[in-house]
């Protein structure tokens, strides 16, 4: 584990996301928000599992509000908000977008390895439950707040002091 500064890492990954899938799909583009809490400071994490994990979780985003806009007829701004925030004993990290979100009985199964929705070439099926894996592995927890046609909000919270 490495002291890192997870606004700095946030904000590489969401570049690097953003302009490799515009580099594939010329069509994509999606408003980018970010709110990143300065207080944060540097925390100790593995920076290459933990910036897999943020990638995954903005390539994800990118994928609903790309594919929402495919079906949308009325007008629709795809918008994915990324969110620091330093809390009590806790350090929230947020990945949000306003995409096709999670239907009810697909929700239950996100984590497992290798369930995708994804057409055959376009999804492992992995980047959730190795998020899961590594999030775990820095006493951290995730969890999902989705509405169906709506959005997608992931929250990552991970300990400041360790007892890791
Ligand atoms: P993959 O992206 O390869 O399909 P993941 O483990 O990253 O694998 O995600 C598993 C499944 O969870 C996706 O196929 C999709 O059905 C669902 N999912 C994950 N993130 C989102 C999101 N932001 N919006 C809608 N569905 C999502
Ligand atoms: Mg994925």
């Amino acid at each position: 584990k490495e002291l890192t500064d997870i606004n700095v890492l946030v904000d590489e990954y969401l570049r690097l996301a953003y302009h490799g899938l515009r580099a594939k799909d010329k069509s994509f583009n999606a408003a980018l928000e970010t709110h990143l809490d300065e207080s944060i400071g540097k925390i100790e994490i593995v920076p290459q599992d933990f910036g897999r994990v943020v990638l995954n979780l903005i390539t994800n985003a990118f994928y609903a509000v790309n594919e929402k806009k495919k079906t949308q007829t009325e007008a629709y701004e795809p918008k994915v908000t990324v969110e620091t925030k330093k809390q009590k004993d806790t350090i929230e990290i947020s990945v949000k977008d306003n995409g096709y979100g999670i239907p009810k009985k697909v929700l239950d199964k996100i984590f497992q390895p290798f369930f995708t929705t994804k057409p055959t070439g376009q999804g492992t099926g992995l980047g959730l439950s190795l998020s899961y894996d590594i999030i775990k592995s820095h006493s951290g927890i995730i969890h999902v707040k989705t509405e169906e046609n709506q959005g997608t909000e992931f929250i990552i919270s991970l300990p400041t002091k360790s007892n890791r």
